[in-house]
This record gives C-alpha cells, sequence and structure tokens, in this order.
C-alpha cells in the first residue's frame, strides 16, 4: 500500500493507481474500480463476486433451510413428546371423558 502512488493502473498503464484491489492484489485507477459490499474491488473481481458467490450462496441457503427443516421437525416432536407424556401424567380424572366439566386446572 505504500508504493501505491508509484504504482500504474492495470488497465491503464498512464494512469495512477489509486487503490488496490483485495481479491486479485492489481492496482487500478479510480475509473476501474468500484464498491461492492463497502469493499473496493476491480470491474473484473466484481464480476466474479457477483457471479460465483450466488451458487455459493444459494447451496449454502439450501443446507440452512435444511438444517432449519430438521430442527423443526425436532422441536414439533419434542413438543408433541413433551404434550404425550404430560398426559400419561395426568390423573385417570382426564381419561373419563370430564376434563371440561371439572375445574382441574384450579385443584394444584
Ligand atoms: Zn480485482
Ligand atoms: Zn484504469
Amino acid at each position: 500500500m505504500q508504493n501505491l502512488a508509484h504504482q500504474r493502473c492495470f488497465n491503464h498503464a498512464g494512469r495512477e493507481a489509486v487503490a488496490r484491489c483485495p481479491e486479485c492484489g492489481q492496482c487500478f485507477c479510480r475509473e476501474c474500480i468500484t464498491e461492492h459490499d463497502d469493499r473496493v474491488v476491480c470491474a473484473a473481481c466484481l464480476k466474479k463476486l457477483t457471479q460465483q458467490p450466488f451458487a455459493r450462496h444459494s447451496a449454502f441457503a439450501w443446507l440452512l433451510r435444511l438444517a432449519q427443516c430438521a430442527f423443526g421437525i425436532l422441536m414439533i416432536w419434542f413438543f408433541f413428546f413433551l404434550i404425550g407424556d404430560n398426559l400419561s401424567k395426568l390423573p385417570a380424572l382426564s381419561h373419563e371423558g370430564t376434563l371440561w366439566q371439572v375445574p382441574w386446572i384450579d385443584q394444584k
């Protein structure tokens, strides 16, 4: 970075470089460099960044969705497991069909 002032643009030999692309490490002039995601990259790398990560990102999103799905199923299973567990622990009173006529909630 300290020798940036003496560097020339990778695309324009006659122009002074103003920034170095963190992706390819080449120096570029103001015209050849663009801002992307709060980073300064060259046009060639911007093209790569906007094309490649899409496939990578969608694959990652697919994995994330799969994990969320599995987690959701696990949570539902656990939820019904808890309900079933609690129901089996209820007194026989609740199995006689009189559950809704008795204020069993207040009987604790
Ligand atoms: Zn670059
Ligand atoms: Zn240039």
